[in-house]
């Protein structure tokens, strides 16, 4: 994709002085994003608790990397509420689990 090896550490690395956030502002990871809000209608393609419905930030499927930072194929549209939601794991509700019969073996 063209991407200068290492410019986007280097930008990093600045962030981390200034305390920036310098990938949203990368014009690659803008237009990929731009790409997936248009391709999602703007909606909100999480749905979890609190969802707003209105996407105005995308979702990395499994987590952001630099790797998969314009990888549209694991970028989702997410409203705020959903994508903050996800971002931070310990947030998040747990699945509700099934207690069933195998649960429930003793030890003997
Ligand atoms: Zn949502």
């Amino acid at each position: 994709m063209g991407a200068q090896p290492g410019g986007w550490n280097a930008n990093k690395r600045e962030a981390a002085r200034t305390g920036a956030v310098p990938w949203r502002n990368n014009p690659l990871y803008k237009a990929a994003r731009l790409f997936v809000l248009n391709r999602d209608h703007w909606t909100c393609q999480m749905g979890l608790d609190g969802c707003v419905r209105k996407a105005n930030t995308v979702h990395h499927k499994g987590g952001v990397s630099d790797a998969n930072l314009c990888d549209t194929n694991v970028m989702v549209a997410a409203c705020k509420p959903c994508n903050t939601r996800e971002g931070r794991p310990g947030m998040r509700d747990p699945a509700p689990v099934r207690r069933t019969q195998w649960m429930s073996m003793e030890i003997s």
